[in-house]
């Protein structure tokens, strides 16, 4: 018997989309291994989010609007430190596209994230400059929302800063470790559960969730 997840409970699928797939710009190593875990637990929530990176081609994260850079390397922005990635998911291409065989039809909500030129945003929640609100915490609020349940792609990026910022906004937070998979840079993944475990987050596997 599986269980079922009601309005008091939301399932946050994040940036499951084709640049950050085997293939992708911007590549999560066995990315696409949480398709289908996903649509496992999608089945048994009622209410499912989900996020895209949404970025205007000139974004402030790419390396390749900061000449002399290379991916993955770390500059100084107004907001603070930000590594610069490989140009990903950008408005209306097929990289920022959800990966086909997402089924998650039921889904109420896509919110688009790091969609502001000069601010990226791991989390989905708050902007990189930790200011800028996205409006997900008063959607999930005015909806009846307590506890969000945090799935997809990276791990220790967006994943990981969602649940923190859903647990400053006063969520109950659960990342589902099998349902994520990490990129993992300098130490980023250690560092990612530190903070989750400190922060109040749950650590749990989607066989727990669903049996
Ligand atoms: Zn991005």
């Amino acid at each position: 018997m599986v269980k079922q997840y009601g309005p008091e409970d939301c399932l946050l699928v994040i940036d499951v989309q084709n640049d950050f797939m085997p293939g992708g710009a911007l590549a999560v190593a066995h990315g696409d291994e949480v398709v289908p875990v996903i649509n496992r637990l999608a089945a048994a929530f009622a209410h499912v989010v989900l996020t895209q990176d949404w970025h205007p081609a000139g974004h402030v994260s790419f390396a390749a609007n900061h000449a002399g850079t290379q991916p993955f390397q770390t500059v100084a922005l107004p907001y603070g430190q930000q590594v610069l990635w490989p140009t990903h998911c950008v408005q209306g291409s097929h990289g920022a596209a959800l990966h086909a065989g997402l089924d998650v039809p039921h889904a109420q909500m896509v919110i688009r994230k790091g969609h502001h030129r000069q601010v990226d945003s791991y989390s989905a929640f708050m902007e990189a400059d930790r200011i800028t609100r996205t409006g997900l915490g008063g959607y999930l609020r005015e909806r009846g929302v307590r506890r969000v349940f945090c799935v997809g792609l990276a791990t220790d990026y967006c994943v990981a800063w969602s649940a923190l910022d859903a647990r400053a906004a006063g969520f109950e937070a659960i990342v589902i470790e099998d349902a994520c998979r990490a990129i993992d840079l300098g130490g980023s993944l250690a560092r990612a559960w530190l903070d989750l475990e400190a922060a109040g987050a749950q650590r749990l596997q989607s066989a727990g969730l669903l049996y």
